[in-house]
């Protein structure tokens, strides 16, 4: 089954696909918005939480390129900032994409605050032009007080995941996908595409 994820990162990509593969082996063929359109489309994140910008993605690229869609949306919530920066993660600085400055912006708001609690969350939203799924993916952990490590990206270097010492940036991405958000959301995901994939072929039957 060709599924197309509405996204341009690579990296990304490649591990849902791993995951999907391990799961799934043979029977999803993802594909990037680049392999079917030189300029693909590049909607707007207008959602109020992460669901909603994911289901904003998922939907606009079905609509239009008619390929059952995965989008997924991904934000860091920290408990003594209210769940901030929550969909608003690549641009809390005000900056999109600045990493550093949203690293210290972070950092900054923290600095006189003992409830260190924070998660990231990531969504998926499946969309095939009548039925819409939800799956997620959580991982629960703690800010600490300066960046260590160098790997990653985002928000990596300042989080650590609960039952470990190393921060995201001091693993290497294998240590860190097994017990990520996103690889959590993705074995969901997976859940669901087993048996739509069982549903849709009887149906076809
Ligand atoms: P996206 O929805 O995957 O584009 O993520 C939105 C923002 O959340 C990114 O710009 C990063 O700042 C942050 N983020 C998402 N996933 C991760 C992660 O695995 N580690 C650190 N930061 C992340």
């Amino acid at each position: 089954m060709k599924i197309l994820l509405a996204s341009n990162n690579k990296h990304k990509a490649e591990e849902i696909k791993h995951i999907l593969d391990e799961i799934l082996p043979n029977q999803i063929e993802l594909i990037l918005p680049k392999q079917i359109s030189e300029s693909p489309i590049d909607p707007e994140e207008t959602g109020v939480n992460l669901g909603e910008n994911a289901e904003i993605k998922a939907k606009a690229f079905f609509d239009e390129y008619k390929i059952i869609c995965i989008a997924d949306d991904t934000g860091l919530e920290i408990e003594a900032l209210d769940m901030a920066p929550g969909v608003n993660s690549a641009r809390f600085s005000g900056v999109h994409g600045n990493d550093k400055a949203n690293r210290s912006k972070v950092l900054d708001l923290l600095s006189n605050k003992p409830n260190r609690k924070a998660r990231f969350r990531c969504v998926f939203c499946f969309y095939d032009g009548k039925i819409q799924h939800f799956s997620e993916g959580i991982c629960n952990g703690r800010i600490i007080e300066e960046e260590r490590g160098e790997m990653g990206f985002g928000y990596d270097s300042i989080f650590i995941p609960d039952g470990f010492e190393l921060t995201f940036a001091e693993m290497d991405s294998k240590e860190k996908n097994a017990i990520s958000h996103r690889y959590k959301a993705t074995l969901n995901l997976a859940d669901f595409l087993k048996d739509y994939i069982i549903n849709s072929t009887q149906t076809e039957d």
